[in-house]
């Protein structure tokens, strides 16, 4: 039989073609071909499943952010949270590239699915993608937590406790004076013993946001707050091995007990190279999403303190993780958490789970219109401490009203 080329061609394309998600009403149907991308063996895999089985994944988008719901058959749900900023574009890869690889599995199955997801994406490394998994990773927690009647921090083992806060200023705006002494307010009216300082410039290329401004900041502030408060200080990537170890030396005459981001993240040997020359500790990670570099990372000892960000790295499943890599090394985990949204929430669970916790949960000291009415309780800090939210899941309750104005989109 002659063989038509381009027949054969025709065929094979159309085997071959994505077919677009279509949304109908504001739903989105994860579509056959993209579950047979993502799953190659996805119903005989779903023939597998005996337990229950993930019905609907759910978003929620409103500003910078995006809330997560779960939906087993059996009726129960659980929330979670995208990674915030650009969360519109983290919930159409999770509708589009993740949904596919959980929708009628079993969520006690969440490490295998979460490896899946990976693998499925292996193209598209790492960024949407582990924030899109971080979604519904954290909101099969809740659900699991919500099933057996306890805390996520329960869930693994954790006490529900109060976890020192320290206090995270993200300003670099701010005059020397001016940072020293709200810090110095902060101390006295909430209890803050820890506070978080930003200096030189963000990918700067060793420059300061303006001419000698770290090193007037740094005394500044440890004059204001006085001894007995512990000083962190963030890099944010600006620093050449050189000038970061410079930097160093002022750190540490003024009792700095943890550098973060001294050089640009994704340059190991630059960071290692820093962490060789100084005693104070360097701490390094939030922005790391690839579990091979953290090995890496880890074995080389280019960071002193882990800093993994749960919606960053792909939830909550990926972060434990990396903090168990990090315990086998001895090193401490001191979650990134820089804002009030549901990452502070999830790293208080985490932080009164792990073994190797570092002593503080990293509390903004910002106000952020975006995260005021998302969730309740809200994260309160009393006596320089935040308490782990009680209850089943996550603890919180996600504000009906909050999720009413918020753009929703379903996969099913
Ligand atoms: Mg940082």
């Amino acid at each position: 039989m002659k063989v038509d080329r381009r027949g054969f061609l025709k065929t094979l394309s159309l085997l071959g073609a994505t077919v677009p998600v279509t949304m109908k009403q504001g739903r989105v149907a994860a579509s056959e071909a993209a579950t047979r991308q993502n799953n190659p063996d996805g119903d005989k895999a779903k023939d597998r499943t005996t337990g229950l089985r993930i019905e609907s994944v759910e978003t929620f988008t409103r500003g910078p952010v995006s809330i997560v719901r779960v939906r087993t058959e059996d009726g129960a749900e659980g929330y979670g949270q995208i990674a915030p900023f650009n969360a519109d574009i983290s919930a159409t890869v999770l509708h589009r590239q993740i949904a596919p690889s959980f929708l009628g599995r079993n969520p006690d199955d969440l490490d295998v699915l979460v490896d899946r997801c990976i693998e499925a994406n292996y193209k598209f490394p790492w960024s949407y993608v582990c924030r899109a998994i971080a979604g519904v990773d954290t909101a099969i927690w809740d659900l699991r937590g919500k099933r057996e009647g306890k805390s996520v921090s329960e869930l693994l083992g954790g006490k529900l406790r109060a976890i020192p806060a320290y206090g995270s200023s993200m300003r670099r705006d701010i005059k020397p004076a001016e940072e020293a002494e709200r810090l110095a307010r902060l101390r006295d009216t909430k209890g803050f013993r820890a506070f978080k300082i930003r200096i030189g410039k963000v990918c700067g290329h060793d420059q300061d946001e303006w001419p000698s401004r770290t090193e007037e900041l740094v005394p500044a502030v440890r004059k204001a707050i006085g001894n007995g408060v512990s000083l962190l200080v963030d890099g944010n990537s600006c620093y050449t091995p050189r000038k970061a170890i410079e930097v160093g030396k002022l750190l540490e005459g003024n009792a700095v007990c943890h550098f973060e981001e001294p050089c640009p993240y994704w340059e190991l040997e630059w960071t290692a190279e820093v962490v060789a020359a100084l005693n104070v500790p360097v701490a390094g990670g939030e922005q790391d999403n690839d579990l091979a570099q953290w090995r890496r990372m880890i074995r080389m000892r280019a960071v002193d303190i882990v800093q993994p960000d749960i919606c960053y790295v792909g939830g909550m499943t990926r972060a434990l993780r990396v903090a168990a890599m990090a315990a086998e090394a001895g090193l401490p985990c001191v979650p990134h958490s820089a804002n009030l949204s549901l990452v502070t929430v999830f790293t208080l669970h985490m932080l009164a789970a792990v073994p190797n916790a570092g002593p503080h949960v990293e509390f903004s000291i910002e106000p952020t219109s975006w995260t005021n009415d998302m969730y309740q309780p809200a994260l309160e800090v009393r006596d320089g401490t935040v308490a782990v939210p009680q209850g089943p899941g996550w603890g919180v309750t996600i504000n009906p009203a909050w999720l009413a104005a918020a753009q929703p989109q379903v996969s099913e």
